[in-house]
């Protein structure tokens, strides 16, 4: 299988740098010149908890110059996935899939506008990674990926995909509702990431203030309410019980919103509780916490950006 990722950040080289390693096929692409020469020249520096390496893969900020490939892999932050998508046009030919494993809702929406609902795959990883800094990132926790179809017809190459991956050394499994698993990941998103983000806290330090847990239960409420109206089977599982069950689990992280708006970084609050509101609004679903939360975080975006 050859495979291109498009956005070889944190991620984005994870995944890259594990395939690679196990002798897939696999270019990095990416618009940030000086990484990119960075891993052509010195290689990719792989730390943390899948042991300290070096991998030897092949970057470019150039997609012309790799042609077609069967997959792509997009990995930027959900705010540049139209743009992502529309670069990627040279990877992309009649019979070439794309696979988003990125955080929020909208992603799958929007490569589908592009390429065509029969081309999609998507998914969620529990995977957490840093990028240090040009050509290394920090592997911060493992676990598993889920993949899976929007369409009847890409079913084997999601089972392809879950294979490949799965010899990586990337436990994945095949999903026969991606769109359940994509929310179940964004209701845990809605109660932790604003929230850390306007606080400051790390995720388990949520759980110290009653206030904070019941505005996660709020923001998670709301969300399920909205998964529902359009449509969503949230599984037998008890989301909110869950989502403060990550945060204990994943105690000492700071949230990647939290990272984003301390280095006065852009967020992904409009793919989460913002894409909330946004479809709420459209289904006639009150979301009163997630609009706050949303106004809350962009007033921070906007602090950063004076
Ligand atoms: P990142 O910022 O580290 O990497 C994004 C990369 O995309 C950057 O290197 C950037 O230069 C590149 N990029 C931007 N626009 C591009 C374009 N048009 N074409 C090609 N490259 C482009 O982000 P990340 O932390 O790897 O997150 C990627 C996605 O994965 C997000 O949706 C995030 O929520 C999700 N995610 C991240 C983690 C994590 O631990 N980092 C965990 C789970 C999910």
């Amino acid at each position: 299988m050859r495979v291109a990722v498009v956005g070889a950040g944190a991620m984005g080289c994870l995944y890259g740098g594990h395939l690679a390693e196990a002798g897939v096929d696999v270019t990095l692409v990416d618009v940030w010149r000086e990484h990119v020469d960075a891993i052509n020249g010195n290689g990719l520096h792989l730390t943390g908890v899948s042991g300290d390496r070096v991998v030897h893969v092949s970057a470019t900020t150039d997609p012309e110059t790799v042609g077609e490939v069967d997959l792509v892999l997009l990995f930027v932050k959900s705010y540049d996935t139209r743009k992502a998508v529309r670069g990627s046009r040279p990877l992309i030919g009649g019979d070439t899939y794309v696979l988003t494993l990125q955080n929020g809702l909208g992603n799958l929406e929007a490569i589908a506008e592009a390429v065509g609902t029969g081309r999609v795959l998507g998914g969620t990883t529990s995977h957490g990674s840093t990028l240090v800094g040009p050509g290394e990132i920090r592997h911060a926790g493992a676990g598993p990926t889920v993949i899976g179809a929007l369409d009847r017809g890409s079913r084997s190459m999601a089972e392809k995909t879950v294979d490949t991956f799965n010899e990586a050394g990337l436990q994945t499994r095949f999903s026969g509702d991606v769109r359940s698993d994509i929310w179940g990941k964004v209701l845990v998103n809605l109660g932790i990431n604003a929230l850390t983000a306007l606080t400051g806290l790390r995720n388990g330090q949520l759980l110290d203030v009653p206030e904070l847990r019941r505005l996660m239960r709020l923001a998670v409420m709301e969300g399920m309410r909205v998964a529902e109206a359009d449509g969503v089977d949230l599984g037998p599982i008890d989301h909110i019980a869950h989502v403060y069950e990550v945060a204990e689990a994943t105690g000492a992280n700071r949230s990647s919103m939290l990272q984003d708006v301390d280095r006065g970084h852009r967020t992904e609050i409009d793919a989460l509780n913002g894409a909330v509101v946004r479809l709420g609004e459209k289904l006639g679903v009150e979301t009163p916490v997630n609009w706050a939360l949303t106004a809350l975080v962009k007033g921070l975006e906007h602090r950063a950006s004076l």
